[in-house]
Protein backbone atom coordinates (compact mmCIF):
# COMPACT_ATOMS: atom_id res chain seq x y z
CA UNK A 1 0.00 0.00 0.00
CA UNK A 2 3.13 2.20 -0.05
CA UNK A 3 4.44 1.97 -2.96
CA UNK A 4 4.12 4.55 -5.91
CA UNK A 5 4.96 4.56 -8.65
CA UNK A 6 7.52 5.94 -10.39
CA UNK A 7 8.54 7.44 -7.12
CA UNK A 8 11.34 6.47 -5.01
CA UNK A 9 10.19 4.39 -2.08
CA UNK A 10 11.56 6.76 1.13
CA UNK A 11 10.09 4.32 3.88
CA UNK A 12 12.53 1.47 5.29
CA UNK A 13 12.13 -0.96 8.11
CA UNK A 14 13.44 0.02 11.76
CA UNK A 15 15.72 -2.39 11.62
CA UNK A 16 17.78 -1.25 8.23
CA UNK A 17 17.43 2.23 9.50
CA UNK A 18 19.11 1.01 12.48
CA UNK A 19 21.88 -1.33 10.88
CA UNK A 20 22.73 1.59 8.76
CA UNK A 21 23.01 4.30 11.73
CA UNK A 22 25.53 2.01 13.59
CA UNK A 23 27.44 1.60 9.81
CA UNK A 24 27.48 5.52 9.74
CA UNK A 25 28.67 5.99 13.23
CA UNK A 26 31.43 3.58 12.98
CA UNK A 27 30.09 1.64 15.59
CA UNK A 28 30.23 -1.61 12.98
CA UNK A 29 32.14 -2.08 9.66
CA UNK A 30 30.22 -3.27 6.27
CA UNK A 31 31.97 -6.56 6.53
CA UNK A 32 30.21 -7.19 10.23
CA UNK A 33 27.17 -6.95 8.45
CA UNK A 34 27.80 -8.97 5.96
CA UNK A 35 29.40 -11.91 7.88
CA UNK A 36 26.42 -11.39 11.06
CA UNK A 37 25.14 -14.86 11.29
CA UNK A 38 21.47 -14.53 9.98
CA UNK A 39 19.54 -17.52 11.79
CA UNK A 40 15.71 -18.09 12.79
CA UNK A 41 16.79 -19.22 15.91
CA UNK A 42 19.05 -15.99 17.05
CA UNK A 43 15.71 -13.74 15.70
CA UNK A 44 13.76 -15.78 18.14
CA UNK A 45 16.49 -16.05 20.97
CA UNK A 46 16.84 -11.91 20.70
CA UNK A 47 12.95 -11.12 19.84
CA UNK A 48 12.38 -9.58 23.55
CA UNK A 49 15.36 -7.22 23.14
CA UNK A 50 14.77 -6.36 19.29
CA UNK A 51 11.23 -5.84 19.89
CA UNK A 52 11.56 -3.16 22.53
CA UNK A 53 14.87 -1.34 20.80
CA UNK A 54 13.87 -1.94 17.46
CA UNK A 55 10.27 -2.98 16.35
CA UNK A 56 8.24 -0.60 18.85
CA UNK A 57 9.98 2.53 16.54
CA UNK A 58 9.23 0.56 12.80
CA UNK A 59 6.55 1.71 10.82
CA UNK A 60 5.72 -1.94 9.77
CA UNK A 61 5.22 -3.33 12.58
CA UNK A 62 1.23 -2.53 14.04
CA UNK A 63 -0.09 -3.71 10.37
CA UNK A 64 2.62 -4.79 7.77
CA UNK A 65 5.19 -7.03 9.79
CA UNK A 66 4.33 -10.86 9.41
CA UNK A 67 6.99 -11.90 11.68
CA UNK A 68 5.72 -9.55 14.37
CA UNK A 69 1.78 -10.48 14.16
CA UNK A 70 -0.31 -11.71 16.58
CA UNK A 71 -0.39 -15.01 15.67
CA UNK A 72 2.80 -15.33 13.07
CA UNK A 73 3.71 -19.34 11.52
CA UNK A 74 6.13 -20.83 13.29
CA UNK A 75 9.02 -20.15 10.25
CA UNK A 76 7.84 -17.03 9.48
CA UNK A 77 11.61 -14.56 9.00
CA UNK A 78 11.73 -10.94 10.20
CA UNK A 79 13.22 -8.52 7.85
CA UNK A 80 17.16 -8.50 6.64
CA UNK A 81 17.70 -5.40 9.13
CA UNK A 82 16.58 -6.82 12.03
CA UNK A 83 18.29 -10.89 10.87
CA UNK A 84 21.32 -8.98 11.16
CA UNK A 85 20.93 -7.22 14.42
CA UNK A 86 20.73 -10.41 15.50
CA UNK A 87 23.33 -12.02 14.94
CA UNK A 88 25.23 -8.66 16.32
CA UNK A 89 23.84 -9.08 19.68
CA UNK A 90 24.48 -12.94 19.64
CA UNK A 91 28.34 -12.28 18.89
CA UNK A 92 28.21 -9.77 21.49
CA UNK A 93 29.39 -6.99 18.58
CA UNK A 94 26.43 -4.67 20.17
CA UNK A 95 24.46 -4.36 23.08
CA UNK A 96 21.21 -2.98 24.24
CA UNK A 97 22.98 0.35 24.98
CA UNK A 98 23.92 0.58 21.31
CA UNK A 99 20.15 -0.21 20.27
CA UNK A 100 18.82 3.04 22.98
CA UNK A 101 21.40 5.18 21.54
CA UNK A 102 19.58 4.57 17.81
CA UNK A 103 16.29 5.80 18.91
S1 LIG B 1 10.97 -7.27 12.09
FE1 LIG B 1 9.20 -6.14 11.30
S2 LIG B 1 8.73 -4.62 12.87
FE2 LIG B 1 10.79 -5.39 13.27
S3 LIG B 1 12.16 -3.95 12.24
FE3 LIG B 1 11.76 -5.63 10.81
S4 LIG B 1 9.98 -4.96 9.56
FE4 LIG B 1 10.09 -3.66 11.39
Amino acid sequence: MFYKEGQKEEMACQGALVVESLVRQRRISIEQVYSSIKHYQLCIKHKDTLTRYVCRQCPFMKEDCDFQSTSPSDDLEPCGGYMVLAGLVENRIINTRDLDNQK
